[in-house]
């Protein structure tokens, strides 16, 4: 029985983290097959990373923040996988994201409260799953079980390969009875996808199916224990049944292959590059060759209804972790810029106080926003209290994902492309020079500066830098459609109303 709870240990550590991570995955890299994902240089940052924000699990400062006992194992478990009630028990988890977010500064999309999030949601939707088949309820009441008794960490793909876009609709429609924002429209009209590509269900076989095909995309997979498989709005809508499938594989699951991005993990080293080092967490294709996936880990099935209609509610606490990473990624730029104006004594200069207020102003309303959200939270039919309609927020972050970097680089200037190299500082010879021109005179002045402007490179200029840009701008989904269903279920019936009645009348 995949779900027993015997053995489970509860909130995890760094190392049992890194530890899991050495399970015979494959994993593809620049050609080649990486054994140990853990040690690999395009890796081992960032798994030192959430290492080390796993440890304050289990911190004195930290313990009660992160973590909650277990009324079923007496573990402490993760607030990532709590089901609040309450709305005191809501932000509870909060909690846990805000601090995963500001030890990561925003800077991780994957952190473990994110696709945690889905866990809880296909929980919260188990009454629905009930009424499609029995053992799904049983099915999504176990996995979310299982995984918040061991800290199971996350990565879901919910998108086809972008192959041929042609034949899929970009569905502007709302469901009519679905009241539950925070996704796109969708199309049950969607004919024929991309049938050469497109992960679909080949057979059922004796205790599961087997499925073939692949998904795009899956940030964090090579560093996840298992990968979450559902349709983002784009792709719920199917007419053919074998593509709609929700479930959950590890990741060394015989046949599941993971193809990486290049890394953008470069330079360690005391002037290295401290974000992109940590925090590239990794953008991977999966490919499903022949994947078996057994009955007790499928939670819907050949559903494109119920896949389209549930999705919103699946999504809602996930929604509300990217919201809390969004704004800690804009305090970063505002803390960022604010040092880089400092340290070229800028910062009372009218124009450069007018750009370090355009970001504040992006960070207050994206705090004012998770404030309403808090605000508006409301229980779900399946018992689970979740925030306020977040919707508008997500497109809001795919508009300023560009104008916070553009703000950044017009306030840091030249000297955040011509910073020296670590070997350049390490040169007695060169080092005279570089303490003039960096320090004036200062040697410790000249090492806080380059390790300043270095990261502001990386934030706002770097290959990483553009990563983290584009995530921001896609990852909730095509944001033309995501604005024009906005439109499309935005209640604007009585001010219309109003207008018209204001009109029809001469003045
Ligand atoms: C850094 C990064 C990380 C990501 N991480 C994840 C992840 O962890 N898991 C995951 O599942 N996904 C992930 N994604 C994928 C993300 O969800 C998608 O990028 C997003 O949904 C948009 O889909 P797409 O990239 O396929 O673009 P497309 O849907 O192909 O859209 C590209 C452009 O084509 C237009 N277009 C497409 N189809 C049509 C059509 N039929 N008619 C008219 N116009 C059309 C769109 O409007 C858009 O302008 C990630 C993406 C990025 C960039």
């Amino acid at each position: 029985m995949s779900f027993d709870l015997t053995d489970a240990k509860g909130a995890m550590t760094g190392q049992r983290y890194i530890e899991s991570l050495r399970d015979g995955r494959e994993v593809w890299l620049d050609g080649e097959r990486v054994h140990d994902v853990t040690t690999h240089p395009a890796f081992s940052g960032m798994v030192q990373e959430m290492a080390r924000i796993y440890d304050l699990q289990h911190t004195d400062k930290l313990r009660d923040a992160m973590t909650f006992e277990s009324t079923e194992t007496g573990n402490r478990i993760s607030y990532s996988y709590s089901l609040p009630t309450t709305r005191e028990e809501l932000i509870a988890r909060k909690r846990n994201s805000e601090i995963w977010m500001q030890e990561s500064f925003g800077q991780l999309g994957r952190t473990p409260d994110f696709c945690s999030a889905v866990v809880c949601g296909w929980y919260d939707v188990r009454d629905e799953l009930d009424k499609l088949a029995p053992r799904l309820a049983g099915n999504a009441v176990n996995f979310h079980r299982f995984c918040a008794e061991n800290d199971i960490a996350l990565t879901h793909a919910i998108g086809d390969p972008q192959v041929d876009r042609t034949s899929v609709t970009q569905g502007e429609n709302v469901a009519p009875d679905n009241p539950w924002v925070g996704v796109g429209g969708y199309s049950l009209e969607n004919p024929d996808d991309d049938m050469a590509t497109a992960l679909k269900v080949t057979k059922e076989v004796t205790g599961g199916i087997v499925l073939k095909g692949a998904k795009q995309l899956a940030t964090l997979a090579p560093l996840a224990n298992e990968c979450l498989v559902y349709l983002s709005a784009t792709f719920a809508g199917r007419s053919q049944n074998e593509y709609v499938q929700w479930f959950s594989i590890p990741m060394n699951t015989p046949g599941l292959v993971t193809l990486c991005r290049e890394p953008l993990s470069q330079n360690p080293g005391s002037y290295g590059h401290p974000f992109s080092h940590r925090f590239d967490e990794q953008d991977a294709m999966m490919y499903f060759n022949d994947v078996f996936v057994p009955w007790d880990r499928v939670m819907m099935l050949y559903n494109s209804d119920a896949a389209a209609r549930l999705l919103g509610r699946v999504n809602v606490l996930a929604g509300y972790s990217s919201n809390i990473r969004l704004y800690e990624r804009i305090r970063t730029f505002v803390g960022v810029v604010t040092l880089l104006a400092e340290a070229n004594e800028i910062d009372e200069v009218r124009d450069v106080r007018d750009k370090l207020g355009e970001l504040v102003s992006y960070a207050e309303m994206v705090r004012l926003a998770i404030r309403g959200m808090d605000a508006d939270a409301a229980l779900t039919p399946g018992g689970v209290m979740v925030p306020g309609d977040g919707f508008a927020l997500g497109i809001f972050a795919a508009q300023i994902s560009k104008r916070v970097l553009d703000i950044a680089q017009q306030v840091g200037g030249l000297e955040l492309l011509s910073q020296p190299s670590e070997k350049d500082l390490a040169n007695p010879e060169l080092r005279p020079y570089l303490d003039k021109l960096i320090g004036s005179g200062d040697t410790s002045a000249t090492a806080q500066r380059v390790r300043l402007f270095r990261l502001a490179y990386d934030l706002c200029i770097s290959t990483f830098a553009t990563r983290q840009e584009v995530y921001e701008y896609w990852h909730r989904g095509d944001v033309t459609r995501n604005r024009s269903n906005l439109y499309g279920r935005y209640d604007r019936g009585q001010v219309m109303e109003r207008i018209k009645k204001l009109i029809s009348e001469p003045m």
